[in-house]
């Protein structure tokens, strides 16, 4: 049997060593990251079976997190709320978390939670390709393919394509494409930006390497020059 990687971010060090220990008993590979960015980190470098998330992280909260890794896949996420935090556990649920438990937990019943939604996860057939016709979208691979040839997407592209068939026969506002693409192509969105700057610079300055309208604002974006 393949042994699986659980991903436990918890800012609480003792706890999420517990939890380790614990899982790692179970015979899972337990990898902790103790912040939500450097969950981040490890999610996209580790690609997990399973994510145990603490909801109250420093630098970036959980459900950002949670957020941030359901864009980018459909790993099973168990969130650990504290009692107090109700709105929180059902905004993670909405947001896509599989399952949760509520602080203080025992650990026996965090594996039993573990093992159960990899147990659902694994019974689940495993379809990341979505096929219409001679339209083929892998979600994992980001990959696009029409009468089996690749067609060449930009990250943007990819992410509006893969909203879109998701929600077939749905009318979908240029709004909802926005917020739908902005979190997973955040840094794309960015660079499209920056494009677009550096293209209307070319049209409108007299010289684009010491732009005279549109200035660059360090660490924040743009600014257009005030009269005079
Ligand atoms: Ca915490």
């Amino acid at each position: 049997m393949v042994v699986k990687t659980v991903l436990v971010v918890e800012d609480e060090h003792k706890i999420a060593r517990m939890i380790q220990a614990y899982l790692a008993r179970d015979g899972y590979r337990v990898e902790v990251a103790f912040d939500g960015v450097q969950g981040w980190d490890l999610f996209r470098r580790l690609e997990p079976d399973l994510v145990v998330l603490d909801l109250m992280l420093p630098q970036m909260s959980g459900l950002e997190l949670a957020q941030k890794m359901r864009s980018a896949s459909s790993v099973p996420i168990v969130m650990l709320t504290a009692r107090a935090e109700e709105a929180d556990r059902v905004a993670g649920l909405e947001m896509g978390a599989d399952d949760y438990v509520t602080k203080p937990f025992s650990l026996r019943e965090l594996s039993a939670r573990v093992r159960a939604v990899l147990r659902r996860v694994d019974a689940e057939p495993v379809s990341e390709v979505v096929e219409i016709g001679p339209l083929a979208v892998d979600m994992a691979a980001r990959e696009v393919r029409v009468d089996g040839r690749l067609i060449e997407l930009t990250p943007t592209e990819f992410d509006l394509l893969a909203y879109l068939v998701q929600h077939p026969g749905r009318a979908l506002s240029r709004r909802e494409l926005m917020e739908a693409i902005q979190e997973r192509s955040y840094a794309s969105l960015t660079r499209t930006i920056d494009s677009h700057m550096k293209n209307l610079r070319y049209k409108i300055e007299a010289d684009p390497k010491e732009p005279q309208y549109i200035l660059t604002v360090h660490g924040v974006g743009y600014k257009f020059r005030r009269e005079g």
